[in-house]
C-alpha cells in the first residue's frame, strides 16, 4: 500500500454471494435499494450545491455545466429513474444558455466547444427541435478545419480523438448522415497519417506503426495518450478499412499489451518505470477500455487474461486518496470492474464494482482531498453520482464522454 491509496477494506467476491438477477438483468434488490437511494440522496446535495454555485464561465464537459447537463441526460435513460423529475429540462437548462457564447479553442468534447454542442444537439433532437438540433450539429461538423490543422494534437482532452467522439456521438443520437460521414473519414485519415508521420520520426516503426505524444511526451494513459486515441479509433471501426485496422491498429494495441507491469498497471508515459498511477487518466483503469475492446473485435484471449490482471490490481489499489471522481478517483475506476462484468458475465467483477460504488456512498467521509472543480462531472461529485447511476443498469452502463453506448 503506498500513500496514493486507502487499503482495500471489502472482502473480495466469493460464490456465495448474490449479485445479480440474470433473468431480469437487475442487481439483487439487497444492492439495487440502498443504490438507487444513495443516487437520489447525492443527488439533492449536488442539487443544493450547484444552486449555490453563481459562476458558469467554464461551460465544459470535464469540469463545467456541459457535464452536468450529460449526468442529467444519463438519467433519462435509467429506467428507475423515469418520472422522478424532468430530467430533459434539467439537462437543457445547463447547456442552452450558454451554447450561443461558446468561442472557438479547443474542439474536443471534453475540454472543447463540441461537447456542449454535441450535448445540447441530442436535448433538441430529443425534443422535436429537429431544426435547432441539426443547426447545432452543423456548427460543430465546421470545427473540422482547426480538428485537421496541423498544430492540434491526437489526444482525447485537447485534440483529434476528443472531437471524434463528438462526431460519433452526434451519430450515435441524431443518426448518421453523409455530410458527417465524410468528416469524420477526414479526422481518422489525419489521425493516421499524424500517427504515420510520428512513428517514422522517432524511429519506432519496428515496435508500432502509429505513434503519439502530447506536449511532446509519450503518454500511455486514456487521457492523453495512446490507450484514448486507439480506442477511439477502434469504436470508429466502421469507417476504418480491415487493412487499417489489421496493420495499423492492432499492432499498435499489441505494443501497447507489451508494456503492462507484472502488477497489472500501465505506465503513465513511455520510458516511465514507476508503477504509481492507478487513474482512469493515466494507467489500467483506462488502458482497460482499449483491452475489452480489443478482445471483442480480435477474439485474442491475451487482451481478456491482461484486461482481468487490470481489474486486480484496481481492486487492489485503485481506491484513491485523490477522491471519489471519474477521471483520476474511484468512480472512474470503478468502470474498470464494470466494463469487465459487461464483456466476460462474470458477476465476480460487478461486486467489486459495487464494492466502489459503496465506497463512494461514504463520499467525503474518508480524509480525501477535495478536487478543484468539486461538483463537476470528471473531478467531482456528479461523477460519482454518475457512476451509481450507471451501475442501476450494469449491462448499459458506459464511461461517460468515453465510451459510446
Ligand atoms: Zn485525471
Amino acid at each position: 500500500m503506498s500513500d496514493r491509496e486507502f487499503k482495500n477494506p471489502f472482502q473480495d467476491y466469493d460464490e456465495s454471494l448474490e449479485v445479480f438477477d440474470f433473468e431480469t438483468n437487475r442487481l439483487i434488490d439487497q444492492i439495487e435499494g440502498p443504490l438507487k437511494e444513495n443516487v437520489f440522496v447525492l443527488l439533492q446535495t449536488l442539487e443544493k450545491h450547484l444552486a449555490a454555485e453563481s459562476t458558469t464561465s467554464d461551460t465544459s464537459v470535464y469540469t463545467g455545466t456541459s457535464g452536468i447537463a450529460l449526468l442529467y441526460m444519463r438519467f433519462m435513460d435509467i429506467k428507475l429513474c423515469s418520472g422522478k423529475k424532468d430530467f430533459l429540462k434539467d439537462a437543457l437548462s445547463y447547456v442552452e444558455p450558454y451554447i450561443t457564447f461558446l468561442r472557438k479553442r479547443d474542439v474536443t468534447f471534453l475540454c472543447g466547444v463540441s461537447g456542449p454542442m454535441a450535448i445540447a444537439s441530442a436535448l433538441f433532437h430529443r425534443k422535436g427541435m429537429t431544426r435547432e438540433s441539426m443547426d447545432l450539429a452543423r456548427r460543430l461538423e465546421n470545427l473540422e478545419r482547426e480538428a485537421c490543422a496541423s498544430e492540434c494534437p491526437d489526444e482525447l482532452l485537447y485534440g483529434r480523438v476528443g472531437f471524434l467522439y463528438s462526431l460519433l456521438f452526434l451519430n450515435k443520437h441524431l443518426g448518421a448522415d453523409e455530410f458527417r460521414d465524410n468528416i469524420i473519414k477526414e479526422v481518422i485519415k489525419t489521425i493516421f497519417e499524424s500517427g504515420q508521420r510520428l512513428a517514422k520520426k522517432f524511429s519506432n516503426t519496428d515496435k508500432a506503426p502509429l505513434f503519439y505524444e502530447w506536449h511532446g511526451s509519450p503518454y500511455v494513459g486514456a487521457a492523453h495518450g495512446f490507450a484514448g486515441i486507439l480506442y477511439m479509433l477502434l469504436q470508429a471501426k466502421e469507417y476504418l478499412t480491415s487493412e487499417q485496422i489489421t496493420d495499423l491498429v492492432k499492432p499498435s494495441i499489441d505494443w501497447i499489451l507489451s508494456l503492462q507491469y507484472p502488477s497489472g498497471n500501465f505506465p503513465s508515459s513511455l520510458g516511465s518505470k514507476t508503477d504509481k498511477l492507478i487513474h482512469w487518466c493515466h494507467g489500467a483503469p483506462g488502458v482497460v477500455h482499449l483491452l475489452l475492446l480489443a478482445y471483442e473485435t480480435f477474439h485474442e484471449e491475451k487482451y481478456l487474461e491482461a484486461s482481468k490482471q487490470c481489474s486486480d490490481v484496481v481492486w487492489k489499489r485503485g481506491l484513491l486518496r485523490k477522491g471519489y471522481g471519474i477521471c483520476h478517483g474511484v468512480a472512474g475506476n470503478g468502470y474498470t470492474h464494470l466494463r469487465l462484468f459487461q464483456v466476460t458475465k462474470d458477476v465476480k467483477y460487478l461486486w467489486r464494482a459495487v464494492k466502489f460504488a459503496e465506497w463512494c456512498f461514504d463520499y467525503g467521509k474518508h480524509g480525501c482531498r477535495t478536487p478543484d472543480r468539486p461538483l463537476s462531472l470528471f473531478e467531482g461529485f456528479a461523477g460519482t453520482i454518475y457512476y451509481l447511476l450507471d451501475l442501476l443498469e450494469p449491462l448499459n452502463a458506459a464511461f461517460p464522454a468515453f465510451q459510446l453506448f
